[in-house]
């Protein structure tokens, strides 16, 4: 199964797609989690992407379908894939059907998380996530069980330099402006499902699940 998880920063899109692939048992392609990675480690990438990453911009097209074409082409991803945070431009979108194209496949649906602008900025500032595994946690919606420790590796939890106020406002408008336009971009192909993502996280996963037995 192909899938894409689609909605702004803050969604909840890395929540649900943690969940989703263990029930799928596909992998899921973060790119926000492949740059910072690479950010950690001090790589060309990393280094060409921090600034953007840092000011809460988009990182060039060019070298985000790069990196996403060589992450589609490994193994693990011959069984299907779950996309999050990828893509995020027109651009973007049309490069991924070119490589699905090109390589005979399509995509089974494009789930988009609609929640509004003031609940995305309360779970950009409340966000935390674990310095070493990237575990994702919220000071008051989903706590780590002891204070600023992750439950999954006992690393350090920290807010990410993007989601204060003022950058996690930007990447709303960076949203708005870049983004949104898929929403139609996927509707017009049919393949579009949106989904309520301003319930509780197990409620939304319920009809994430829903709407991919319904295709399955
Ligand atoms: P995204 O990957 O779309 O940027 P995340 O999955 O990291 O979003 O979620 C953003 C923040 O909101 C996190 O702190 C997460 O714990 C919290 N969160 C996610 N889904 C929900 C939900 N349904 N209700 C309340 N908080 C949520
Ligand atoms: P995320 O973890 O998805 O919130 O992404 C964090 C940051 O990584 C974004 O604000 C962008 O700077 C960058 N990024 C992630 N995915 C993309 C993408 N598909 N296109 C451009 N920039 C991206």
């Amino acid at each position: 199964m192909r899938l894409i998880l689609l909605g702004p920063p803050n969604a909840g899109k890395g929540t649900q797609a943690k969940k989703m692939v263990n029930e799928l048992n596909i992998p899921q392609i973060s790119t926000g989690d492949i740059f910072r990675k690479n950010i950690k480690e001090g790589t060309p990438l990393g280094v060409k992407a921090k600034n953007y990453l840092d000011e809460g911009l988009l990182v060039p097209d060019e070298l985000v379908v790069e990196i996403v074409n060589d992450r589609l082409d490994q193994d693990d991803c011959g069984g299907g894939f779950l996309l999050d945070g990828f893509p995020r431009t027109v651009v973007q979108a049309q490069a991924l059907d070119n490589y699905l194209e090109q390589n005979n496949l399509n995509l089974d649906i494009v789930l988009n998380i609609h929640v509004e602008k003031d609940v995305l900025i309360e779970r950009a500032v409340g966000r935390r996530v674990c310095k070493n595994c990237g575990a994702t946690y919220h000071v008051e919606f989903q706590p780590s069980k002891k204070e600023k420790v992750c439950d999954v590796c006992g690393g350090e939890i920290v807010q990410r330099d993007d989601d204060k106020k003022e950058t996690a406002e930007k990447r709303i408008q960076v949203y708005l402006d870049e983004t949104q336009p898929l929403i139609e971009y996927y509707q017009s192909k049919e393949l579009l499902a949106t989904i309520d993502g301003q319930q509780e996280i197990a409620k939304v996963t319920d009809d994430i699940m829903k709407k991919v037995k319904e295709i399955s």
